[in-house]
């Protein structure tokens, strides 16, 4: 049986231009901060991969601050700053922890933020708070109205931090115009490996670092880099840009209309709003997405429920429950994410496992007290 991977909102597979990269570096030794010619070759390598992402953002270079991965620059975005920070219920946790005393801004039933509550919270702010909003959320796909947002922080003299991590290479977004004042990204998404990211932050934004004891990242981030990584990253976005989304769309279409001609009471989440063309978040009537994701792993199919968990468990989705859906229903729903190497023969393999289960785990009144 040959293993089918639906799971790439968690991670991505490497991609061969960035692994050929870190091969080819390999053997590439020295300190970056070091000015004889082994750190100086290591430095060009750091700054070509800088530049690849800030051509991405079209941005200047000197603004790419390399992390370990979007959870630090999630949290060295939030944690640096030192004033009101306000977010929504939906982000990931490596945001709604890092600061605890955040204002909590609503958001639909569809997972969209509500912009009149933003509003009113940043005008009760003292000047200048942070926003901190998603791009696109893991669980769901949903699509954060970015220009509306940026627009309102813009009003009220805020901030603006964007987790973009699950949107680079996905949606064609015109960075310029959105303005964003800080981006977090993370190079496993975009088929480069875990480990690395970046914190995009404005010339002009106080932060304060993190993490001390070097003047690495223009002192924003002590500490070597992770110079394979940095060069796997650089190499993931330039390739990344070239992903065909339209056929992952027809894939992700074709998923939802199957299962819910097999049953009309299988539920999408964020249905009716923008959504990336690789995820779907989508119930099976009456089985509890740990049957579901055991019964598919033992099918050879990786899917998730949710976010995936450091801990490996499955536990209750935060982003569900602020979409104010019915704690059953979210029970019952699993995470599809698409990718650049899914096939039409493993979205049918897909459909046809989905089907065998829905027909074996018996009628849906009679399933999730079962399960
Ligand atoms: N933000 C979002 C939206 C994510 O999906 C993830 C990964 N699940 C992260 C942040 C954390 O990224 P990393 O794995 O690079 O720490």
């Amino acid at each position: 049986m040959i293993p089918i991977y639906l799971d790439y909102n968690a991670s991505t597979p490497l991609r061969s231009q960035a692994k050929d990269a870190m091969v080819q570096a390999m053997d590439c030794m020295g300190n970056a901060s070091s000015i004889h010619k082994y750190g100086r070759t290591v430095r060009q390598h750091l700054e070509t991969s800088r530049q690849s992402i800030a051509d991405y953002f079209q941005t200047p270079p000197s603004r790419v601050i390399f992390t370990s991965g979007a959870t630090e620059a999630n949290n060295l975005a939030l944690k640096g700053f030192k004033g009101t920070v306000i977010t929504q219920a939906s982000e990931h946790d490596s945001v709604l922890l890092a600061r605890p005393d955040a204002l909590i801004c609503p958001i639909d039933d569809q997972g969209i933020i509500k912009l009149d509550q933003l509003d009113l919270l940043l005008k009760g702010c003292d000047n200048p708070a942070l926003v901190s909003c998603m791009a696109a959320n893991n669980e769901t796909g949903v699509i954060q109205p970015l220009a509306a947002i940026s627009s309102l922080c813009k009003a009220h003299n805020a901030w603006f931090h964007c987790d973009a991590v699950q949107v680079i290479g996905k949606l064609d977004l015109d960075w310029q115009d959105i303005a964003c004042d800080m981006i977090s990204l993370s190079a496993h998404k975009i088929g480069g490996p875990s480990g690395v990211g970046a914190l995009i932050i404005h010339e002009k934004l106080p932060l304060f670092p993190m993490m001390r004891g070097g003047g690495q990242e223009r002192s924003f981030r002590a500490g070597t880099e992770n110079v394979l990584g940095i060069i796997g990253f650089g190499a993931a976005i330039a390739a990344c840009q070239k992903d065909d989304w339209t056929s992952i769309a027809t894939f992700r279409d074709k998923i939802e209309k199957e299962l819910c001609s097999i049953d009309p009471c299988v539920r999408i989440f964020g249905a009716k709003v923008q959504r990336l063309a690789n995820t779907t978040n989508i119930t099976m009537p009456g089985v509890k997405n740990t049957v579901q994701l055991m019964n598919f792993d033992l099918a050879g199919i990786a899917v998730s429920a949710g976010s995936a968990c450091s801990s490996g468990k499955v536990k209750s989705s935060h982003v569900l429950a602020a979409m104010n859906i019915d704690d059953n229903e979210a029970e019952s729903s699993i995470r599809i994410s698409l990718g650049w190497k899914t096939t039409a023969q493993e979205v049918s393999r897909f459909i046809t496992a989905w089907q065998e289960m829905y027909h074996r785990l018996g009628p849906p009144s009679e399933r999730m007290s079962a399960s």
